[in-house]
């Protein structure tokens, strides 16, 4: 199979501060584990910078408009408690959209059989109108719209395995009976969201709710008796991945206790149903993840199971 890398420098330059949990090393962690040479196959690309109407399609106006103006010329600008802004971070969120955009394109046309998409800012916590939980723009939405407007289909479908609800995805899509969305979490945790009662307008959000301690058992369980049965009943044209790897163990945010392996049979249940329902189409964007040594190799697992080589 083939697995395009999208990534850009300036995501990496993408800087909330020292201490920051959301730090440049986690990207250089993730880049530096898809460097080793098994992974010389993956066709690399550099990710382009998003159409601001494209980010429009899932994000207020002003609101864009003022993240982008907000963008300091040295240090550091806070658009919430969590959330700043360094030099760099502007084109590092216009490229992390982009990215998720040009992966669209690149399995729609046939160029690849699936996407990973090694960028910062993350965005599933990124709501309307504000910035939240680390992301600016919703890198996972804005792609479903782009494929919807760029490529014309109908049903897309966001899954999220991140230890944190993606609560902004789900706001996104919970009135859209040909948006899907579904999440397995940490619950209760930030950001409070994600009750299994929340179905969407048409049955279209399952969440999944993880309780602090929970391991691979009930992370798998989650997956195989509600998440896949629902996401293959759905049967999207297209599935987006929201990669976030802080369920990990190791993960100092979180207290679930997946495994490398998790995340391989995770991607391997995804890339399935993908070819049982839409010719294998599948892209993914990097949330979050905090402990950079299970960041690298989670990544790293995941996307050797996207390349087919679990
Ligand atoms: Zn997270």
């Amino acid at each position: 199979m083939t697995t395009i890398l999208l990534t850009h420098p300036r995501c990496v330059e993408h800087d909330p501060g020292s201490h920051h949990p959301e730090s440049p090393d986690r990207l250089r962690a993730v880049l530096k584990a898809l460097e080793a040479k098994e992974f010389d196959d993956l066709e690399r690309r550099e990710a382009p910078i998003a159409n601001l109407e494209t980010i429009k399609y899932v994000h207020d106006s002003d609101y864009v408009d003022m993240a982008l103006e907000s963008v300091p010329s040295s240090g550091q600008v806070h658009l919430d408690p969590d959330t700043a802004l360094s030099p760099a971070s502007g084109e590092a969120a216009l490229r992390a959209a982009g990215a998720a955009c040009a992966a669209v394109d690149a399995v729609m046309n046939g160029e690849a059989d699936n996407a990973f998409c090694a960028v910062r800012p993350p965005g599933h916590h990124a709501e309307h109108d504000r910035a939240m939980g680390f992301c600016l723009f919703n890198n996972v939405a804005i792609a479903a719209e782009y494929a919807r407007h760029a490529h014309g289909l109908e049903r897309v479908a966001v899954v999220d395995f991140d230890v944190h609800h993606g609560n902004g995805t789900q706001h996104s899509f919970e009135n859209d009976a040909n948006l899907f969305f579904a999440s397995s979490h940490q619950s209760p945790f930030y950001p409070g969201s994600g009750g299994e009662t929340e179905t969407g307008s048409a049955n279209n959000i399952v969440n999944v709710e993880l309780p602090a301690g929970s391991g691979s058992d009930v992370f798998r369980a989650g997956w195989t008796n509600r998440i896949l049965p629902e996401l293959k009943a759905f049967n999207p044209e297209l599935i987006i991945i929201s990669a976030g790897f802080d369920a990990h163990a190791r993960d100092p945010l979180a207290q679930i206790n997946l495994t490398d392996e998790d995340y391989s049979w995770v991607t391997g249940k995804l890339l399935a149903v993908a070819q049982g329902c839409c010719q294998g189409r599948v892209i993914s964007s990097l949330e979050g993840g905090y402990d950079l040594i299970a960041l690298a190799s989670s990544a790293a697992a995941h996307v050797r199971a996207l390349s087919g080589r679990t």
